[in-house]
């Protein structure tokens, strides 16, 4: 399943989309977004998402 950013705890610090391979995460209206039809899960990099491990805050997870 796609990631997810949590709104109330993203700082919008924006290393998530820089890091994201697939352009998957995008800036927001109020903080950033994952594109879930573009979200792989990170397969190519073997399941683990770059994202969630990229965030200082925590904010982004697995529905
Ligand atoms: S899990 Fe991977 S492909 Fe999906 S948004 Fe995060 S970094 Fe991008
Ligand atoms: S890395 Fe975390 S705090 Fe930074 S923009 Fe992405 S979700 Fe928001």
């Amino acid at each position: 399943m796609p990631s997810q950013i949590n709104p109330d705890e993203c700082i919008s610090c924006g290393s998530c989309a820089a890091e994201c391979p697939n352009s998957a995460i995008e800036q927001g209206d109020t903080c950033y977004v994952v594109d879930a039809n573009k979200c792989t899960d990170c397969k190519e990099n073997g399941g683990n998402s770059i994202c969630i491990d990229t965030c200082p805050v925590g904010a982004i997870s697995k529905k």
